[in-house]
């Protein structure tokens, strides 16, 4: 089983610097953000003792039972990508190394104020776009962006690190490209990478575009663990 996971790792962070190289990016620009929702502690350790040290999670009691599993491992990061509700976010303060998912003033204000009350480093703080203007999903619209930012900004808790999407679904790949590239034109009219040096795009099936339109974490799941039950 170990075995196992280290070989799909391994084949991730091969697909990634191939799809590195092919953009003509340098390398160790592009991080693996190993998601581990709903897939046991165990399987975290086995990718821990493989190399990975960044874990994303989606749900708050996921992630403070696993964290708390695996309070050993020394050096784990663990990043918050799922929507996050603002009674939950004291859970999480002092637990994760970031937030990919903030996506409104209210929220960004909640999470400042109890970063700050915690004593913590400033948190490493994304902003999720929601770009395809899907009614279901988190993330705030392109409209709302400049505001957002500027409320993570002003939050003395927060450390504004860049801007997170998780596109429509298309069945083809390249499908999400534009979304990827809506992104970056977003960054772009928001302070570009001296205000926003992250931008976290791309999943098990589209990170080789995602990687082609700049991502710098990709987000991957299914490749690394295998299907979610
Ligand atoms: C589940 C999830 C992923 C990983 O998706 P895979 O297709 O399994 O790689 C990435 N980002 C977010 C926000 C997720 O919820």
């Amino acid at each position: 089983m170990s075995d196992e996971l280290a070989a799909r790792l391994a084949a991730v962070n091969a697909r990634i610097a191939r799809a590195v190289e092919g953009a003509g990016r340098p390398l160790g620009s592009v991080r693996l953000l190993a998601v581990s929702k709903t897939k046991p502690a165990a399987d975290v350790r086995a990718a821990y003792a493989a190399g990975q040290r960044d874990f994303g999670e989606n749900y708050v009691q996921e992630l403070v039972d696993k964290a708390a599993a695996l309070a050993d491992l020394a050096g784990i990061r663990w990043h918050m990508i799922g929507h996050l509700q603002r009674n939950k976010v004291r859970h999480v303060v002092k637990l994760v190394s970031a937030v990919h998912t903030v996506d409104s003033v209210r929220l960004a204000e909640e999470l400042g104020k109890r970063a700050g009350d915690a004593g913590r480093s400033p948190l490493t703080t994304l902003v999720e776009v929601n770009v395809g203007g899907e009614a279901q999903k988190s993330g705030c619209s392109p409209e709302e962006l400049g505001s957002v930012l500027a409320a993570v900004e002003r939050a003395p808790g927060l450390a504004l690190s860049g801007l997170m999407t998780v596109p429509p679904h298309t069945d083809d790949p390249a499908g999400a490209r534009p979304f990827f590239d809506r992104l970056v034109a977003l960054r772009d009219a928001h302070g570009g990478a001296a205000r926003l040096p992250e931008l976290s795009m791309g999943m098990t099936h589209d990170l080789e575009h995602a990687i082609l339109a700049g991502a710098t974490w990709v987000r991957v799941g299914t490749a690394i663990f295998g299907e979610r039950g």
